[in-house]
C-alpha cells in the first residue's frame, strides 16, 4: 500500500491542503500510490506518515482537538507535521492566548494576529532558507509570528515583524498559506524531510 498523508479536518482550509499535497506527491513521483485523507479522530490518524494542520481559527481548532480527543494522539504522532498559519499557533510550545492549549511540538513562542489591523492580510515574496529558485510568494492572512525559538528549531524565513517559517526535525511550521498558490515547493520539501 502507498503512503498516507493526513490533513486535520476539524475546521479551516482543508481541501486546499488536500489538493496541494496531491500535486506535491505527484511531483515527487508517488502520486499514483499515495493517498491524502481527512483526519478527525485518532483512528484516522493511525497509519498516516505525515499530518497537515491547516489554517483557520486556532481557538476553534484547539477546542475541536480537545473535543475529538486528539491532543495526545497528535502529540505522540511519530510522523512529520506540516502546520500553516493557525496550525503554526497550535504546534507551538507557547502561545499568547490562554484559550489555546498548545501541542508543544515545535519549541517556539508564537503571537497570534501579529501583523495588526493595517496588514491583516498581505502577500510578499520572501526568501526561504534552503529553497532553491525564486523567493516564495507568501499569502499572509491574520498571520502569527514566532517571537522566540528553542535551539533545535531552524528559522527558514523571517520578515520585519518576526519569524514566519521554521523547521524542527520532520516538522515545518509556516505563518503563511502555501496551499493557496500553485507553488508546492514547501509541501515537497516537507514530504522529503518525512522520507516520502
Ligand atoms: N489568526 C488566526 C488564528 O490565530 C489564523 C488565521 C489563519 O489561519 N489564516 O487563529
Amino acid at each position: 500500500m502507498g503512503v498516507k498523508v493526513g490533513v486535520l479536518a476539524l475546521q479551516g482550509d482543508v481541501s486546499e491542503h488536500i489538493d496541494a499535497f496531491f500535486a506535491a506527491l505527484s511531483r515527487r513521483g508517488c502520486g499514483s500510490t499515495a493517498t491524502v485523507t481527512e483526519v478527525r479522530s485518532s483512528q484516522d490518524l493511525a497509519g498516516c506518515a505525515a499530518l497537515a494542520i491547516p489554517g483557520g481559527e486556532s481557538t476553534t481548532i484547539s477546542r475541536l482537538i480537545e473535543k475529538n480527543q486528539l491532543h495526545e494522539p497528535i502529540r505522540n504522532f511519530p510522523g512529520g507535521i506540516f502546520a500553516t498559519c493557525a496550525g503554526m499557533v497550535l504546534v507551538a510550545s507557547r502561545v499568547d492566548d490562554p484559550r489555546i492549549r498548545p501541542l508543544g511540538l515545535v519549541g517556539m513562542a508564537v503571537d497570534r494576529n501579529a501583523f495588526g489591523r493595517q496588514r491583516e492580510s498581505f502577500e510578499a515574496d520572501i526568501p526561504v532558507d534552503g529553497l532553491p529558485g525564486q523567493p516564495f510568494h507568501a499569502v499572509f492572512i491574520r498571520a502569527p509570528v514566532a517571537t522566540a525559538i528553542d535551539d533545535n528549531v531552524r528559522v527558514l524565513a523571517r520578515v520585519e515583524q518576526g519569524i514566519v517559517a521554521v523547521e524542527c526535525g520532520k516538522h515545518m511550521a509556516l505563518a503563511f498559506h502555501p496551499e493557496l498558490g500553485r507553488d508546492t515547493r514547501l509541501h515537497e520539501r516537507f514530504l522529503q524531510a518525512c522520507g516520502i
